[in-house]
């Protein structure tokens, strides 16, 4: 089983079980809400951008 980022909250989500999936040029994101994947869409590039810099790590709670 493979997990993958939520690139909006940074949550790991499960892609077999996660409630919300986007594609983005060619690219599958799983998301763990529908609020989540709401926010991707509204701006993709916002969050794809922040990916990869030093995530800030713990202190940021996202709801469960
Ligand atoms: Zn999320």
């Amino acid at each position: 089983m493979t997990l993958v980022k939520d690139v909006v909250c940074g949550m790991m989500v499960d892609p077999e079980t996660a409630p919300a999936k986007a594609v983005y040029k060619g690219q599958k994101y799983y998301f763990c809400a529908e609020g989540c994947k709401v926010a991707f869409e509204r701006d993709p590039e916002k969050y794809l951008a922040g990916g990869g810099t030093g995530t800030h790590s713990g202190g940021h709670h996202h709801g469960h």
